[in-house]
This record gives C-alpha cells, sequence and structure tokens, in this order.
C-alpha cells in the first residue's frame, strides 16, 4: 500500500462530522439542522443546543462572507503553497453560522472581511474539503 502525502492536514472522520467533511461528494455542502426549530449548528452536535431536537445534514446555498480571516505566509508542512488565508465564513443561511476554512481563487490581498463568497470542493481520498471563493470569481463591484 502506498502513501499518500496530504498538504493539507485531513480532519478526522468521525459519526457526528463526517458527512460535513464528504459532503461535497455530490458539489453541496450541508450543515447540520435541527428537525424541530430550524435552527443550523455548526461543528455538527447530535442534539440542537436550542432545543434539544434531532440535528441531521441538510443541504445549504454554499453562499457566506468572510467574518474574519488571516494570511499565513507560513508552509505548515510541507507541499503547503503559501500565502493562504485562513478564515472564517458566516455561511448566508444564520447570522453567526461560521465555517472555517481556507479561501482560494483569488490573490490574498483581494480578501477583505464581507466579501461574498461560495463553495467550492477540494477532494482528497473520501475527503471532500470544504474551500471558498469570491462569487462570481473577479469583484463585480
Ligand atoms: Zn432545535
Amino acid at each position: 500500500m502506498s502513501e499518500v502525502r496530504f498538504a493539507r492536514q485531513l480532519p478526522a472522520l468521525d459519526p457526528d462530522t463526517a458527512f460535513f467533511w464528504t459532503s461535497g461528494a455530490d458539489g453541496r455542502l450541508r450543515i447540520g439542522r435541527c428537525a424541530a426549530c430550524g435552527r443550523y449548528q455548526h461543528p455538527p452536535l447530535p442534539r440542537c443546543p436550542e432545543c434539544g431536537g434531532d440535528v441531521s445534514p441538510t443541504p445549504v446555498s454554499g453562499r457566506a462572507r468572510v467574518a474574519s480571516y488571516t494570511v499565513n505566509q507560513q508552509a505548515w508542512v510541507p507541499g503547503l503553497a503559501v500565502p493562504f488565508v485562513f478564515a472564517a465564513v458566516e455561511l448566508v443561511e444564520q447570522a453567526e453560522l461560521y465555517v472555517f476554512t481556507n479561501i482560494v481563487g483569488c490573490p490574498v490581498e483581494d480578501v477583505r472581511t464581507g466579501l461574498p463568497v461560495e463553495v467550492t470542493f477540494e477532494q482528497q481520498g473520501e475527503v471532500f474539503l470544504p474551500l471558498f471563493h469570491p462569487v462570481g470569481g473577479a469583484d463585480a463591484s
């Protein structure tokens, strides 16, 4: 069995979070949502923190805005291209629903707080890493 070196550290797939990391197999981002009150919950939890209802994976639009970000100049692992942007993006479905990700598809200096972004997936084995790029590529404003 040959060993594959990944540039990014891959998440561990546990029963509560596996759906999130494999959701991109069909090109859609899924976030846990409470069947009782409709609240989205991320990172995934088996029960809704608001009402205790069942949380199940629910497709979302994949649209978000950059809430905060940092530019990394350091290659933490061999093969990691720098600089890159590590960001918290707020999904449009719910206030303060954050996903921690990388911003791709634009120069790092183009990233700013409030930038509209949408999801794209980088497949590595069974994992589809949700990354985000600016909506429409070039800035429309
Ligand atoms: Zn609930």
